[in-house]
């Protein structure tokens, strides 16, 4: 091909990538979108490093650029004047050409008084060579100047570049023209602001951004992570935010990604990315693409373009905070699949054992390096998931004892693994480093959350309690979130027949209301969701309150209260009755005004669900009367209470046998003679079951567990007792009138059906 005919098919190809630039300029229906997106495609048609537009401000006589820098945006004022190269442009209204911006003669052969402001390049290592500057214009009113910057061949922009240019610039006015005009005539007056799309969508309102802006924790963890964790703003509607704010993709953290290079990665240390929230991401058709919290921060960019100086493009993309970070442990710690591979042993032999004292400082108490209590803490929760362990405890003792881990499982405590002393201080500092917390702060408990999706490869949360103990030490509690859980189907409650249809017509009820209790760890909470499971329909209103919420389910509205900061279950309670709704769960009635509030709301129409804390159904009744709660707004409230333990559940593994007449009196003396014969089974019929141990329960002779009830029934004899006052053994004996099995009762009955055993039922069943 003759070279001219090569040159010529060369600018055909440059004019049809112009013409759909322009086309797409056309098409954006907002300033950000062209000016961050379109930018730096712009950019790349010109084979330029950099692209900035300035918007002409008259009345200020300014030309103004937006530019974020860190968690603000900066505005880039320059005045229309001959002092500057885009002042010069705007001012001549004449594009200009720049070889060098650092030569000052060639500057002064274009305006006498022009100079270049080197700041910004000093700041951030950048180095201006050609400059390009076109004026934009529409009907002779100045809009802006478009500035290109550095040529990647290093040779001056040419004639043709100035024409495409200048085309270009055409364009931009008339695009943006007409989005200014747009937006006047819609009377869109509501500044640019970083979280449009939430407003518009109504997810927040200017309220809630105010508060948030002086909510305690903005400063140190960020608006963002405040809007999420404490005024209920979804990761997505605020990565949908950011991603139409910032005109780039958002991204959110991803464990299967694959590493970079080592080489590329070795260049920065983890420890400046965490400080500068970004970190290499992958390489695309020859671009290195960056996540960065702000991806539009152009001091940053050169920064990096600086440490990467092979790549000649480098695209930004949205990260959060702490996905960037869980980016920079994937790349930086796991390596090739660390997070998974080898035993709790094999990690621990790692661990440097020699005899020196444990270097107390704290900058050097957790280095992030430190990859092996990366590691192991991974693997600790990843074991923990794996063994369906509900508390994970963490104990540190003085001088060279070990440190202790231990995990209760089915309600039990085991020692799952010991750590070299050593490691006392490292281990709690790398969870608290995890969940958020201060690691200087050692003399008070503090409570945070783990969301291990973040670090490792399970999508599980863990609620994290730091105790400070004797000798400087703190103990770490963590218990296993059954987060993202769905709630237990009903069927799956192992609820006697009776109480199945009883509690079941309860909640079909239109309001009232209903108490599930029992004492910590007795799966209130379970039992609650899977009630609620029943009632949750699209054509129902439902309001939840937690501490924590711990299972969620698509359809509810489910909310964290924080006692600490005021809002209480009584303040949710009082909220909610402002929003509308049929049904509400209120985590636990702790104090009289959230049990006057709960009992008034299901008077009103609700139908309300809690929790107390109390040791059996007819306990709570006196104990709400106790609480001083209107005995005849109670007693027209009560549905039904519902008492529960759980006990642990024999494994398949059992063994059925024929228990000894004195075994079978006992029992039967336990359960009430009474009570015994109304069942009307024949005694010498029971067989019982008795734990043996295999290797799938790991020995114990049980596997999972099991809830025992008592249910009782607000009807209206009961009822009358309760406007009575009357004494806690008239309300058992009305109960058991009205049919309910006390917990012991439902619990021997479990052991005939082989289901748990006598012992079992024994320790969770005091009386
Ligand atoms: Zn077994």
């Amino acid at each position: 091909m003759p070279p001219e005919m090569d040159a010529l098919k060369q600018q055909l190809e440059y004019r049809k990538r112009l013409t759909d630039k322009i086309n797409e300029i056309h098409s954006a229906d907002n300033l950000g979108t062209i000016l961050l997106t379109i930018k730096d495609s712009i950019a790349a048609l010109f084979d330029a490093e950099r692209i900035t537009i300035y918007l002409a401000d008259g009345k200020r006589n300014m030309l103004v650029s937006k530019v974020m820098s860190g968690s603000e945006v900066k505005q880039i004022a320059v005045p229309i004047s001959d002092s500057s190269l885009s002042g010069y442009c705007a001012l001549t209204g004449t594009a200009i050409n720049i070889k060098d911006a650092y030569d000052p003669h060639e500057l002064k052969m274009t305006g006498s008084n022009l100079k270049f402001d080197v700041s910004w390049d000093k700041k951030t290592g950048f180095r201006t060579r050609q400059v390009l500057c076109v004026p934009m214009h529409f009907q002779k009113t100045l809009i802006g100047v478009v500035q290109i910057i550095n040529h990647e061949t290093g040779t001056p922009f040419s004639d043709t570049d100035i024409t495409y240019a200048m085309e270009l610039a055409t364009s931009l006015s008339i695009a943006i023209h007409n989005i200014y005009r747009l937006s006047v005539t819609s009377k869109v007056v509501r500044q640019q602001s970083r979280y449009n799309y939430l407003l518009d969508k109504n997810i927040i309102d200017d309220k809630v951004l105010e508060k948030a802006t002086l909510h305690a924790d903005t400063a140190r963890i960020g608006m963002d992570t405040v809007l999420m964790r404490e005024f209920g703003v979804s990761r997505e509607d605020l990565a949908r935010n950011l991603s139409l704010y910032f005109g780039t993709e958002f991204v959110g953290y991803e464990p299967a990604a694959p590493p970079l290079e080592d080489e590329l990665l070795r260049r920065v240390k983890p420890e400046r990315l965490v400080k500068e929230w970004w970190v290499p991401f992958k390489i695309e058709n020859g671009i290195l693409h960056i996540i960065m919290d702000d991806p539009t921060d152009l001091a940053r960019h050169d920064m990096i373009k600086f440490i990467y100086p092979e790549y000649k493009r480098i695209s930004c993309i949205g990260a959060f905070r702490e996905d960037i970070r869980s980016y920079i442990d994937l790349f930086y710690h796991h390596g090739a699949g660390g997070a998974t591979s080898g035993s709790i042993n094999d990690l621990i032999s790692k661990l440097d054992d020699s005899d020196e004292p444990e270097v107390e400082i704290e900058s050097r108490k957790v280095s992030e390096q430190d990859s092996v209590i990366v590691q192991l803490v991974n693997k600790i929760i990843m074991d923990a998931v794996q063994n369906k362990v509900s508390d994970i405890h963490i104990e540190p003792y003085p001088g060279k004892e070990d440190v202790i881990v231990r995990m209760r499982v089915d309600g039990r405590c085991k020692v799952y693994q010991r750590i070299p002393y050593k490691y006392k201080a490292a281990i709690p500092s790398r969870i608290k480093i995890m969940c958020g917390l201060d690691i200087s702060e050692r003399r008070k408990p503090q409570d945070g959350k783990i969301d291990f999706k973040k670090f490792g490869p399970l999508d599980v949360e863990l609620r994290v309690a730091t105790v400070p103990t004797a000798g400087q030490l703190e103990d770490v509690v963590m218990r296993v979130l059954a987060s993202g859980e769905s709630a237990l189907p009903f069927d799956k409650l192992g609820l006697t027949r009776r109480n199945s249809r009883e509690l079941l017509a309860c909640i079909n009820q239109p309001y009232g209301l209903v108490l599930v209790v029992g004492p910590t760890g007795s799966g209130k909470t379970t039992t609650l969701h899977s009630a609620i499971s029943v009632i949750n329909t699209p054509e129902t209103k439902i309001w939840t309150a937690e501490d924590p919420v711990e299972i969620t389910q698509r359809g509810l509205r489910q909310v964290q209260v924080h006692p600490r900061i005021g809002f209480t279950f009584a303040a949710a309670l009082r909220s909610f009755l402002r929003a509308d709704p049929d049904v509400i769960m209120v985590g636990e009635m702790r104090d009289r005004e959230t049990a006057e509030i709960g009992v008034e709301s299901s008077l009103t129409g609700h139908l309300v669900f809690s929790t107390l804390h109390t040791n059996s159904a007819p306990e709570t009744i006196t104990r709400l009367l106790d609480m001083e709660l209107d005995p005849f707004n109670f007693s027209d409230a009560i549905l039904c209470i519902l008492a529960q333990r759980l006990a642990r559940r024999l494994c398949a593994c059992k063994v059925e046998y024929r228990p000894t007449g004195k075994e079978i009196e006992d029992l039967i003396q336990e359960y009430g003679t009474d009570a015994f014969r109304r069942t009307g089974i024949e005694p010498t019929d029971i067989r019982l079951y008795r734990a043996v141990g295999c290797p799938v329960c790991g020995d114990s002779g049980y596997k999972g567990r099991l809830g025992l009830h008592e249910l009782l029934l607000g009807t209206d004899p009961m009822k009358v007792l309760i406007k009575r006052k009357s004494e806690i053994e008239a309300i058992r004996r009305q109960a058991m009138a009205d049919g309910m099995t006390t917990l012991k009762q439902d619990g021997i009955l479990k052991c005939f059906q082989g289901l748990t055993d006598l012992k079992e039922v024994r320790k969770v069943c005091i009386k």
